[in-house]
């Protein structure tokens, strides 16, 4: 039997594996309980299967991209920060390549071998992989000595690292439970709500685009006092409820408790080309198809599904003849299609939503160790914590910088 101290890690996912393997590397006696039946469910489905593993700018660059408690990571992140981590990944073998915005892949494109170099890591560390399901954490005078699994058996040990993620895409296994265990362990757990998430609109007629995806748009959204909230280029995709897609998602994330349609989302379907380029490219398009009805002029400037909405949003009746159109007409028409405004009336729910906002007090959790101020022996690591970025590889660079933290000083 080992002497060496021994420590639980709860959740095999991006933050327990980190967890564990750090604390397997410094000799530790570490167990790593995940229930599903494969470690890493959710690092699989990250970044579009592609995994964006963190993001190449400074510690600043890292906090001012996480806007809810980014300076409770300031330790986290000088301890172990993103350079730290592309290090630590190429030294498991794992080549990795930067994209726009400072987005890092591994070069492969595959996140299944992020989680094959974050295996490879708790087998070297000697951490002992269980599949089961923790039920309860159990504490006696204060202090952490093991949990309790589904099937009744209780393992002891002397740190108990809670890493079970937070409580969107449930079918990955993040379905909550360490919210329960700290809550019951005397924790603050702060509102959960979604983050990064696909917006429900008022418009009906959305439905209509359901499927058009948008390569090359920009979006504004505006608030109540038609404020500038968020402003990107990029992809966006109509749904039968409303708008997903990368710039949506970002877009969710700064914008707070939406109520009475207080947002407006204004898409410009030509960001590339000015009022004026646009007058003259529409007017060209109009002399091509002088003869035609109004509907049918547009083939060459949108895309298919988008004509008829275009042309029952817009003044200028369908079978009018294009060399009928008025000027003001044409301007009513650019203006549609530079700033087409949309009603945000809410949040698609948790279950949807890229991250959970919301999570464990950070004021209960020491910053530069991730242990309980309430238990002792007890970590947090991960999304469970009440930290949350925006898109561009955040979210994972806080799950392995607080894991690794958590794993060195468990
Ligand atoms: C579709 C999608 C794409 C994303 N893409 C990116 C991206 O490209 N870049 C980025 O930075 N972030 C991305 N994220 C966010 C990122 O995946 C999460 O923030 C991150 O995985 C959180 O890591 P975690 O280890 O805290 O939790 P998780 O990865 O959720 O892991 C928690 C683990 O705990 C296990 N568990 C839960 N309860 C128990 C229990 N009672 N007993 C035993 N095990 C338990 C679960 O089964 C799970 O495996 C994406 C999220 C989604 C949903």
């Amino acid at each position: 039997m080992s002497n060496s101290k021994k420590v639980i890690v709860v959740g095999g996912g991006a933050a327990g594996m980190m967890a564990a393997g750090t604390a397997g590397n410094r000799g530790l006696d570490v167990v790593l309980i995940e229930k599903n039946n494969r470690l890493g469910k959710k690092l699989l489905i990250t970044g579009k299967g592609r995994c964006n593993i963190t993001n190449n700018t400074d510690i600043e660059g890292l906090i001012q991209n996480i806007p809810v408690n980014g300076n409770f990571l300031y330790s986290a992140f000088y301890t172990f920060s993103n350079s730290d981590l592309i290090d630590f990944f190429e030294g498991l073998g794992l080549k990795v390549k930067f994209e726009r915005g400072g987005r890092v892949f591994p070069a492969s494109d595959k996140a299944g071998d992020v989680v094959k170099a974050l295996e490879k890591y708790i087998k070297r560390s000697n951490v002992n992989v269980v599949n089961a399901e923790v039920t309860d954490i159990l504490t006696e005078r204060g202090k952490v000595i093991g949990v309790t699994l589904k099937n009744g058996r209780k393992l002891y040990s002397e740190s108990v690292i809670i890493a079970t993620g937070g409580m969107s895409y449930p079918g990955t296994g993040s379905t909550g439970d360490g919210y329960h265990f700290a809550k019951q362990l005397g924790h603050t757990i702060t509102p959960l709500k979604p983050s990064l998430v696909p917006l429900e609109v008022k418009e009906q007629w959305v439905k209509e685009l359901q499927g058009l995806s948008l390569k090359n748009v920009s979006i504004t959204v505006l608030d109540n006092k038609s404020k500038k909230v968020y402003h990107d280029f990029g992809e966006m995709l109509f749904t039968h409820f409303g708008v997903s897609g990368p710039i949506i998602l970002s877009a969710s994330s700064h914008m707070r408790n939406i109520k009475n349609n207080q947002y407006r989302l204004k898409i410009d379907f030509k960001p590339a080309l000015t009022e004026d380029q646009l007058d003259k490219r529409i007017q060209r398009d109009f002399e091509k198809f002088s003869r035609k009805h109004f509907i049918n002029s547009l083939d060459e400037l949108l895309p298919q599904k988008l004509i008829p909405v275009i042309v029952e949003l817009s003044s200028i009746p369908k079978d009018k003849v294009v060399n009928q159109i008025t000027r003001q007409e044409r301007r009513d028409l650019i203006d549609l299609l530079k700033s087409l405004t949309l009603h945000i009336t809410g949040f698609r729910p948790l279950k949807e939503a890229i991250i959970t906002s919301g999570g464990v007090a950070v004021n209960e959790i020491d910053p530069g160790t991730m242990e309980s101020k309430i238990v002792k022996g007890l970590f947090f690591a991960g999304e469970i914590i009440d930290v949350d970025g925006y898109t561009g590889g955040f979210n994972l660079q806080i799950a392995f910088s607080t894991g690794y933290i958590a794993g060195l000083y468990c």
